[in-house]
Formats: C-alpha cells, sequence, structure tokens
C-alpha cells in the first residue's frame, strides 16, 4: 500500500462511499490522511448538564433516562428523543434519521454526548443535538476528532478509516506509522521546536492528550506556509536569472504625463510609479504586485508604466477582469495617453479592435491568453485586479509572448549586444484592491516585490454608508430619485441575475434578489419615470458594451446588476449604490462595491439591505457602516468570523490553507525566514526539500 493507492482497496469503501469521499477531495491514501479535523471532542472532560448555555458546543456525562422514536408527521424524517440526567440537572436530546440508535443507546445507561446546546422555543427548554457519542468505559481515545462531514460519511467512520493506516502492528503490507519522509532538515525542526511529519499526522487524528493537538497543528500550519513561501522564493530565484528589457527612464515624458492629469498624484502615487519605472530600468525581470484600496488611483500609475515602455518602443499588454472593465480601460487609458501617439488596441472576445503587431497596449481580457495571440515586442504586462488570474495563466501569457530580442540595433535594451537572440521576459507589474496584509503577501506571494498607495486622493468624502430596514425602503427610494434630480446616477446590485425555481432550490437560497426582477419592479411600479438599465453577466457582449455606454454617458439614471460591475468600474457622476440581500456578499465585495461610488466631487451614499438577519449579518453590514478603509474591514472580517479565514481572500488566488491560518503573523514569519534560509544555503544542499517541491508542482494549492 502507498499513498497514492486509491481508497478503493480500503476495508468499506465501495464504489458508492468512494464517490462520497471524492466530493471531500479524498481519492487516495495521501488525501485521506491529509484530511485533517475540523475539531476535537474532549470526553475527558464532561460538563455539568446545569452549567449548559445555548448555542455552546459542549460534552457530558449522562445517564438516559428515557429514549423514544417519532416521525415527522409525513414521515420522512425519524427523530428520536432521551431525555438524559446528570447529578446537577436533566436535559433534552435529539438526533435526526437514526433509528438504528434504539438498538444501541439503552435507558439506564451511562454515556458521554457530544453535541450543540440549543432553545427549543415551543417547549422554552433547552435540548442538545447530539453529534458524537461514546460509551464511558470503552478504554479508546477520549478525545474524538469530528471531520468537516456531509451527508452519510460521519467522523466515525472517518476515524475508522483511517485508525488502522496509522497503526503500527497493522497487518496490511506497506502500512506503518512511518507514511512521510521528513523533508524538513534537523537544523528548521530544532530551531521551530518541531515534531517530526509522521508523529503530526498521526496526532492530529487521533490525539492522546490536548496538547497533542497543539503541537501536531503547529508543524502541519508551519509546513504548508513553509512549503508555499520556499516555492515562492524559488520561482523568484529563476526568475531573476532571466532577461528583461531595459527600459531607459523618459524623465521629461513622464513629468509630462503628470502634469496633463486633471490633478496631482498622490505622494502613494509617486512613490509606486517610481519603484516601477526604476523596476523596468533594469534588466531583470519586473515582478511586482501593485496594492491598494478601491479608488486609490491604480490606474494613473499604471499608465505611466506603459508609458515608459511605449517611449522605449516596447508593447504592453494591460489584462481586465472583465469585458466592461476592458471596454472602460480602453476609452479611458486611450484618453490619457492620447498626446503622447501611444496607440491603443482593445481585445475581447467581442471586440477585436487591436492591431497585435503595431498597437503600443493592448488592453483586453482572458481573450488575449489565447493561443493564436502573439505580440511579438511584447515588454510589459499588467494585469488588473490580479486576483482574476491565476500563476497558472500568468506563466501562459509569459510563455506565449516570450520572444527573442531582436538582433537590430533600433531599440534601446542595455543588454542588446551580449545577449541577441536569447530568451527575453517581459516585465510584469499585477494590481488588486483585496487588502492582504504586507507578512501575508511577502510569504504567498513570495515571488512578487510589493508596492503598497496607502493613501487616497485628497478631497474624496466618506462614502455615507446606512443599513436600511425593510420599512425604510420607501425612504431610500426618495433619497434616490432626489439624487437622480440633481443629476446624480446610482446601482442597484443583486446577488442573482433571475429568480431561482423555489422548488429546486434549498432554503439558503430562496431569499435573494435578482437584477431581472428587481429592474422589473423599479422599471414598472417604483421608477417608471426614470431610466433603468439592466446588466448581468449572461447579456450579450453587445448589449452589456451598450448598456455601459449609456449608462457612462448619463442615458441611464439607474443600472440594476449582479457582481460584474464588482471591480474597477469608474463613473464619477454615480452617488447612489444600493445593496439588495447585502447578507450574501463578503465584507470585501461589499466594500468594492461601495467603490464603484463617491470617486468624483459629489457626496455619495451607500444603502445595504438585507433579506436575513442574524446576529453576524447584523456586525458585518455594521462594519460597512463605520469603516471606509479596505484593510481595517478585513481585520474586522477576521474578528468576526473568527480566524482562519479572511474574506476576499479566497477568491484572490491565495491557497486553500487546511492548517495554518492566514491570521497567524508569528507564525507566517517564522515559516518565512526559514524559507529563506533554505534559499541562502541554496536548495541543491537539500534533495528532500527538492523532491518535495516537485511533487508540489501540480498540486491545486500552489498553482
Ligand atoms: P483604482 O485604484 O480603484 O483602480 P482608479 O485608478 O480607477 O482607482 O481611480 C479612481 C478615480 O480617481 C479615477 O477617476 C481617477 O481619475 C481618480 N484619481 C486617480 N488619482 C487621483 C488623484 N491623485 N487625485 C484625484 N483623483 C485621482
Ligand atoms: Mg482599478
Amino acid at each position: 500500500m502507498k499513498l497514492e493507492t486509491s481508497i478503493l482497496s480500503l476495508t468499506g469503501v465501495g464504489p458508492k462511499m468512494a464517490e462520497k469521499l471524492k466530493r471531500l477531495g479524498i481519492e487516495n491514501i495521501r488525501d485521506l490522511l491529509f484530511y485533517f479535523p475540523r475539531s476535537w471532542d474532549d470526553f475527558s472532560k464532561p460538563r455539568k448538564i446545569a452549567s449548559l448555555r445555548i448555542n455552546e458546543d459542549v460534552i457530558i456525562k449522562a445517564k438516559i433516562f428515557q429514549i423514544k422514536q417519532n416521525r415527522t408527521r409525513r414521515r420522512w424524517m425519524s427523530i428520536i428523543e432521551a431525555l438524559l440526567v446528570d447529578d446537577s440537572g436533566e436535559i433534552k436530546a435529539i438526533w435526526f434519521n437514526q433509528p438504528f440508535l434504539m438498538n444501541v443507546l439503552k435507558p439506564g445507561e451511562e454515556w458521554l454526548f457530544a453535541g450543540k446546546v440549543n432553545w427549543d422555543y415551543q417547549k422554552k427548554q433547552k435540548t442538545l443535538t447530539v453529534t458524537q457519542y461514546e460509551n464511558p468505559s470503552a478504554d479508546g481515545p477520549v478525545i474524538l476528532s469530528v471531520y468537516p462531514e456531509i451527508e452519510g460519511l460521519t467522523s466515525k467512520f472517518l476515524r475508522r478509516l483511517i485508525k488502522p493506516l496509522l497503526t503500527a502492528k497493522s497487518d496490511t503490507p506497506g502500512v506503518s506509522e512511518k507514511w512521510f519522509g521528513d523533508y524538513l532538515p534537523d537544523w528548521i525542526i530544532n530551531l521551530e521546536n518541531l515534531i517530526d511529519l509522521n508523529t503530526a499526522i498521526k496526532n492530529i487524528h487521533f490525539p492522546i492528550k490536548t496538547i497533542d493537538i497543539e503541537v501536531a497543528k503547529k508543524r502541519l500550519a508551519f509546513d504548508e506556509l513553509f512549503l508555499i513561501g520556499l516555492k515562492m522564493l524559488v520561482i523568484k530565484k529563476e526568475l531573476q536569472k532571466s532577461l528583461a528589457p531595459k527600459m531607459e527612464i523618459f524623465k521629461k515624458d513622464l513629468k509630462k504625463f503628470t502634469s496633463s492629469l486633471p490633478f496631482k498624484l498622490t505622494n502613494a502615487q509617486r512613490k509606486t510609479a517610481w519603484e516601477i519605472i526604476q523596476d523596468l530600468n533594469k534588466k531583470i525581470p519586473m515582478n511586482r504586485l501593485l496594492e491598494g484600496d478601491v479608488g486609490s488611483g491604480k490606474t494613473v500609475v499604471a499608465a505611466m508604466a506603459v508609458l515608459s515602455a511605449a517611449k522605449n518602443n516596447f508593447q504592453s499588454v494591460w489584462l481586465a477582469p472583465t469585458e466592461i472593465l476592458a471596454n472602460q480601460h480602453y476609452i479611458n487609458i486611450s484618453k490619457l495617453l492620447k498626446s503622447f501617439k501611444i496607440k491603443v488596441g482593445l481585445l475581447t472576445s467581442a471586440n477585436k479592435k487591436a492591431d497585435l503587431k503595431n498597437d503600443d497596449l493592448i488592453i483586453g481580457t482572458h481573450a488575449i491568453l489565447q493561443k493564436d495571440v502573439h505580440i511579438s515586442n511584447l515588454g510589459l504586462i499588467i494585469i488588473d485586479e490580479q486576483h482574476r488570474f491565476g500563476v497558472k495563466q500568468r506563466a501562459h501569457l509569459r510563455q506565449s509572448t516570450d520572444h527573442r530580442l531582436p538582433s537590430t540595433d533600433e531599440n534601446s535594451c542595455g543588454c542588446r549586444s551580449s545577449v541577441v537572440g536569447k530568451q527575453i521576459i517581459p516585465h510584469l507589474l499585477s494590481m488588486t484592491a483585496t487588502p492582504i496584509p504586507r507578512t501575508l503577501a511577502l510569504s504567498v506571494y513570495g515571488d512578487l516585490d510589493l508596492s503598497i498607495i496607502n493613501e487616497m486622493p485628497v478631497g474624496r468624502q466618506k462614502v455615507l454608508t446606512k443599513v436600511i430596514n425593510a420599512h425604510n425602503r420607501d425612504r431610500a427610494y426618495r433619497h434616490i430619485r432626489e439624487q437622480i434630480r440633481k443629476g446624480r446616477q446610482g446601482f442597484v446590485i443583486c446577488p442573482l441575475i433571475k429568480p431561482k425555481d423555489v422548488i429546486k432550490i434549498n432554503l439558503f437560497d430562496a431569499d435573494r434578489k435578482s437584477a431581472v426582477k428587481e429592474y422589473e419592479k423599479l422599471s414598472k411600479e417604483i421608477f417608471p419615470d426614470l431610466r433603468i438599465g439592466l446588466m448581468h453577466g449572461k447579456m450579450k457582449s453587445k448589449e452589456k458594451d451598450e448598456t455601459m455606454k449609456k449608462f457612462t454617458t448619463g442615458k441611464i439614471d439607474i443600472l440594476v446588476s449582479t457582481a460584474v460591475v464588482e471591480v474597477g468600474i469608474d463613473i464619477a457622476n454615480a452617488t447612489v449604490m444600493m445593496i439588495e440581500s447585502a447578507e450574501r456578499f463578503g465584507l470585501a465585495q461589499l466594500h468594492q462595491f461601495r467603490g464603484r461610488v463617491g470617486r468624483g466631487e459629489h457626496q455619495s451614499y451607500c444603502f445595504l439591505f438585507a433579506e436575513a438577519w442574524s446576529e453576524n449579518t447584523k456586525q458585518r453590514l455594521n462594519a460597512m457602516v463605520t469603516c471606509h478603509n479596505g484593510f481595517e474591514l478585513a481585520e474586522k472580517d477576521l474578528e468576526i468570523r473568527g480566524p482562519g479565514e479572511l474574506s476576499g481572500l479566497r477568491q484572490s488566488g491565495l491557497p486553500d490553507l487546511k492548517m495554518a491560518s492566514l491570521s497567524d503573523t508569528i507564525l507566517i514569519k517564522k515559516a518565512r525566514s526559514a524559507a529563506e534560509g533554505i534559499i541562502k544555503d541554496g536548495i541543491e544542499k537539500y534533495p528532500k526539500l527538492q523532491e518535495k517541491l516537485a511533487e508540489l508542482v501540480g498540486e491545486r494549492h500552489l498553482e
């Protein structure tokens, strides 16, 4: 048996079960061993029933006083109810759809129960929804791992599947506790005080003491961060060995450009632009991330890089995440660079107004990434809102456009004479408004250098943000009308395109607003006299184009849209952002939507509506009201959700970490510095690590 052996060869796994496991991403032994528990129930410390509070996850040791089975009225669900008692009190326990328990749990017996305390509104009493139960006399471990489960796949089953794989005395050939060779060198293990990998895997699934879990978690989390960090540093090192076009700095033209703008650059814009221009002046490829909050003015900074490239006779490509944004950039950037005789082309799947050979700048969507697109003199790639493009796509773009340096003497590349005919790699600039904390960015985007725009243009007014209750909806509409009367425009954002067929969907979707329905309602009932537009991803490119054009030129007053306008759209005249079913969006996303307004001189407003209220929704929406800074919002999000998940980062191409928390900056720093140590020594000195990295290349979280 090997790590690659299919789970089908395990006792108890048939095709049906294998299918279920596959849904959890488990196909072989390795996947199974790396399917980590979500939490652990410690049966060694049961609580007293009288001390239980609502919403707590608890463990109790109690006697079954009474147990009976009921069926719901339509008989489709079995409910088992038991009255549990200890010396402090009693509580009703409930199980759903597990009728066989009637044969396991008998009145008079004492058991350990783990579960969640709920409140029964009808009977006005606490109940315990039991998730696990254990015989107190059994000599098995008292700490039981709880896995993220799906229907029909219990933690008990998973434990039973994993247990024999981690047992030393197993008689299955190949099975031992030592599945993994340790690739971490001793100096790192000692420095960070880590346990070995095999022990960590064993303890994470079957801890004996609470401390076992902590120590195992530390090792596994360290490995995740360390390997990603190392991988990124290796990529960086490789890249630094390659050649890029060295671009001269045309100070005069850059000055002319900045003075042609209707505003003064902020210091942060000036600083980051300079960092970029200097990078272009080197003969190793720039690989830089420009991070700046929504509306901080990243576009002009990147335009200065384009100008530099064009002055050096190199072409640039500007990749936008959506067609709408590509079109908008095409219009705006053409205008910005107009007086510099820079030829700008547009290349999207619907619009092919680009001359690949002669354009100085080609703006487009992923259509640019297609195989037949070849840009021969590419010197600079700009990726706007980079989280929409993966590392893989980036690499592809580089490959498809890599070119050899022309052997003529025409261009001003300083490395010309020595490297005629050698492959040249274009410079790359990614831009994002996703607030990624610096430590984190340095680690997981370790191949990139970082420039941060940390200030907003002067005079920007805060977007007044309000959470609107259902009964105040009319007032909000009146406010919108007032704004339109003053000549302004507004957005209405909905999570869905069309209303869903209520029968087919789960409850979760039932109360989400849809753009199509809201569009009808607004144009027929609420604002029949105003010009309402509709925008969503399923519309034809041409329709989207026309609608956007109408909105930009003020021929639409209110644009009802799905999240397609989430990033980048820049309409200075828009002052109202109304978000329906706001509870369905993450904080980072809401902040992006809000960033669509407040871009001009007028006071702007953001109205948040919710269809379903929970404590969490309340907190999140209130965070939007009080907080206007993307970084701070990300931190609040973290507080509200608890560590482990920074919203908005998922989509930003960050790796799916199983154990490590993106908020654990101390561990991130340690892992990073260990990886730096390896690079300093030279990775060739660590063959096991090299092997491990090679193995990771194909894995999802490093793509
Ligand atoms: P983002 O960083 O979100 O991409 P944009 O580049 O779209 O932001 O800029 C937002 C708006 O701010 C644009 O209308 C742009 O013209 C304007 N802008 C950019 N820099 C400045 C500045 N220094 N002062 C005033 N307005 C600016
Ligand atoms: Mg932008």
